[in-house]
């Protein structure tokens, strides 16, 4: 896939066949998000949680992230975000009820004492049915979500997880 001039990694894919018309600017933007990683000859490649400086995961960091993230300046950008965008309110009112963690999953119904036998995720049947497993963590739509951040070229998750240097 590359190789190193002195210390300096150049990318130099080979593709095992020709790209079709749609994939050429899948291609492009693959080749820009890859070459703004840096690799190191001799340095581990290795995910960081960039919450915390040196670099590992904690429940303490991820929650003041989270408090981060829902305090009201984000809140008021987000709605003004949401409703100003051209749209149908019903597809407004989806992605607010969203952020907002209440849409109708089944852990949601559970917590409001809704009597529901299997609580599981009806699309992989694993894990709890919630908004979090539903968006970010279900192997069955993930893939789509990736693809689809891919169009409108959003980068949502760099925040979270970066480069080791
Ligand atoms: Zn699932």
């Amino acid at each position: 896939m590359g190789n190193f001039s002195q210390d300096n990694w150049r990318w130099d894919l080979q593709w095992r066949r020709n790209l079709f018309d749609h994939e050429h600017d899948l291609a492009v933007s693959f080749m820009e998000d890859i070459t703004s990683i840096c690799i190191q000859r001799n340095v581990k490649d290795i995910m960081m949680w960039k919450a915390e400086p040196n670099g590992v995961y904690s429940t303490k960091s991820a929650y003041s992230l989270m408090l981060k993230l829902n305090d009201s300046g984000s809140q008021d950008r987000f709605s003004k975000l949401i409703w100003n965008l051209n749209i149908p309110p019903r597809a407004a009112v989806f992605i607010w009820r969203l952020l907002k963690d209440r849409l109708p999953t089944k852990g949601n119904l559970l917590r409001r004492h809704v009597n529901i036998q299997d609580v599981g995720c009806p699309l992989c049947g694993q894990g709890q049915e919630e908004v979090g497993h539903l968006f970010f963590n279900c192997k069955r739509t993930i893939n789509m979500w990736w693809e689809s951040m891919g169009w409108i070229k959003a980068e949502s998750f760099d925040f979270l997880v970066g480069c080791s240097n």
